[in-house]
């Protein structure tokens, strides 16, 4: 036991970005460049030995060694899809799990990464809110995601098979604002992944505040999980609406905008059964989004065990697609990836001990607050 809490105390390295990894040399007395060797070796060449790292002095090494640690989460299961789809149960060192997905496309292989241990906001359509919230996970289990899944689908022509990485796995990336930028900046830096901000999409449910300060430090692409047209649909669908009503988070994105020009927002948008998926709802929401650059994203609902809700038919969102093409606003339909594993929006669900806190819903009157 006192050796797992000391293992627990020991900083892990893997979710440094450039500018702490800096800093973290820099108090041990070592140039700067050091910083940019390590986030190399653990993240372009996967090396989370010290004792391999022939760049640095043998000294520097039984430093690191003796005071950090390269931990990356346990991969307990395993799945793939017949389409190629593919999902890892990963237990972190607490003893918790997260669920992370990969979606191979033709030219791109896109990352979908889990933010938090469960989720606290309660949509009602969505398989992660039942289980409720647990903790944030720490920038090294955010990153350690995309390390694993680069690690696991390497090939010998690919070393880095993972193109895109999309925060829409269980949790409320904004929630967990801190490790969640921290993790993303390693996502672009050259030393690490170097992907674009294009490359790297970050959903949310809507949270202003902390959407203001995205776009200030860190301006990924933006998806938002909108889901109805009108506030009182929304309040139901995703009840933190009730504390960022509709108007007030278009307000936002128009300006999360100013900060990535030419770009526009992806609006996500649930199709559910006699819910939210009529031509009227269609046609209220063209005339919400008409001011805002965007296109939106059609999401068929994923069924899970216990649900009330249904998928709408193929004939109704293709129906829907075409009132809001015929408005002008860019559409698409999301292909269901993965649903044979579960591994498709909204069907995450990893497993929690619950042993440091009780599990927490943010309930509607905290929302209003
Ligand atoms: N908390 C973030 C990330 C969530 S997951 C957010 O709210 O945006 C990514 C998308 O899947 C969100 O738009 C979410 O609303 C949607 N989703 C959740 N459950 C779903 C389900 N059962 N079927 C289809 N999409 C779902």
């Amino acid at each position: 036991m006192s050796e797992q809490l000391d293992k627990q105390q020991v900083i892990n390295l893997i979710g440094h970005n450039h500018q702490e990894m800096s800093r973290y040399f820099s108090e041990l007395g070592e140039q700067p460049f050091r910083a940019s060797q390590l986030l190399k070796w653990i993240h372009q060449h996967g090396v989370y030995d010290y004792a391999r790292m022939t760049n640095l002095s043998k000294a520097l090494r039984g430093k690191l060694a003796s005071q950090t640690t390269l931990d990356l989460p346990e991969i307990i299961k395993d799945q793939a899809s017949p389409d190629g789809t593919r999902k890892w149960l990963l237990r972190l060192a607490d003893g918790n799990s997260i669920e992370t997905v990969y979606i191979p496309e033709d030219k791109r292989g896109t990352l979908c990464v889990s933010s938090q241990v469960g989720c606290g906001l309660n949509c009602s359509f969505c398989a992660t809110a039942r289980q409720g919230y647990n903790r944030n996970l720490e920038a090294h289990e955010i990153i350690g995601q995309l390390r694993l899944a680069n690690q696991l689908l390497a090939s010998d022509d690919n070393e880095r098979p993972v193109t895109n990485v999309v925060m829409m796995g269980m949790g409320e990336p904004l929630l967990n604002y801190r490790n969640v930028v921290q993790a993303m900046q390693l996502m672009q830096d050259d030393f690490a992944y170097g992907l674009s901000k294009r490359r790297v999409t970050l959903s949310t449910s809507g949270l202003l505040p902390e959407m203001l300060k995205l776009s200030d430090e860190c301006p990924v692409s933006l998806a938002v999980s909108l889901h109805a047209p009108n506030d009182k649909l929304r309040d139901e669908l995703v009840p933190i609406n009730k504390k960022y009503p509709i108007a007030e988070l278009l307000d936002t994105c128009r300006e999360y905008l100013k900060g990535i020009p030419h770009q526009r927002i992806t609006f996500e948008y649930v199709m559910l059964d006699g819910i939210n998926d009529s031509d009227d709802h269609a046609r209220q929401l063209a005339k919400l989004l008409r001011n805002v650059p965007c296109k939106i994203n059609l999401i068929p609902f994923n069924p899970f065990e216990g649900t009330g809700y249904q998928r709408s038919s193929m004939n109704r969102i293709n129906r829907f697609r075409d009132i809001l093409m015929q408005k002008g606003i860019i559409t698409v339909t999301r292909r269901t990836r993965g649903d044979e594993i579960d591994a498709a929006c909204g069907q995450l669900a990893g497993k929690f001990t619950d042993r440091t806190r009780r599990s927490i819903r943010i309930s509607a009157e905290d929302m209003k607050s």
